[in-house]
């Protein structure tokens, strides 16, 4: 394993602030979720996007949120095959074990994910070989198909970001727990897209089928 280097000094020393600092504060509680166990009351599935904070817009604490982030908080469609499914795991798991009572899909400006997607569809981006990336936006090529009537590009890609917030959202429902879940009351869905430059906060509304900023 000589190809593990050790963490950077600069990480441990903002380590042991934090330990000495933000935990003892916060010890009892803490302790409590070792002993008591977690029991979060949404799951949250965003981007990877270093500038996607979703702790930090909610203000939330730990054991709170059980979240699952991934290249453009995609949620792929309901297969059962013998592929490794890092996203549907984590959906069985919050809803099936953690009993979590909410699922928050969360969008954002400026997604690299969903511009890749957008210039591979559009044909801007040139497909050579095989690419994890490629693949996995695939999942977002039937959002593609919604909006690529919209003449202006960055309303286009705008565009492209809601959609993959109300495709993730179709494609949860397709889970048969997920489903059964919603239709008896025990779990919601809400779709959220967050701009990074000024902090807005939309959500899906299911009366106009559009998003309205929270701000
Ligand atoms: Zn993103």
């Amino acid at each position: 394993m000589e190809y593990v280097s050790p963490l950077p000094q600069v990480l441990v020393d903002r380590y042991r602030r934090w330990k000495a600092g933000p935990f003892i504060e916060r010890q009892i509680e803490h302790e409590m979720l070792a002993s008591q166990g977690q029991k979060p009351e949404a799951l949250v599935i965003s981007c990877c996007d270093s500038r996607v904070h979703a702790t930090s817009i909610f203000g939330s604490e730990t054991g709170e949120f059980f979240i699952h982030r991934n290249i453009a908080n995609m949620v792929p469609p309901f297969t059962v095959d013998e592929v490794h499914h890092g996203t549907s795991a984590v959906i069985e798991f919050a809803v099936m074990t953690l009993e979590i009572n909410h699922i928050i899909v969360l969008g954002h400006s400026q997604c690299g994910g969903v511009r890749h997607c957008h210039d591979t569809c559009t044909g801007e981006k040139p497909v050579a070989g095989y690419s994890f990336v490629d693949d996995w936006m695939e999942i977002l090529r039937p959002g593609y198909e919604r909006v690529r009537h919209i003449t202006d590009k960055a309303e286009r890609i705008r565009a492209l970001e809601h959609a993959g917030v109300v495709l993730a959202l179709e494609n949860l429902m397709g889970f048969p727990f997920v489903e059964h879940s919603v239709n008896n009351g025990a779990l919601q869905l809400h779709g959220l897209w967050h701009s990074i430059g000024d902090g807005v906060l939309e959500m899906y509304d299911r009366k106009t089928h559009g998003f309205v900023s929270l701000a």
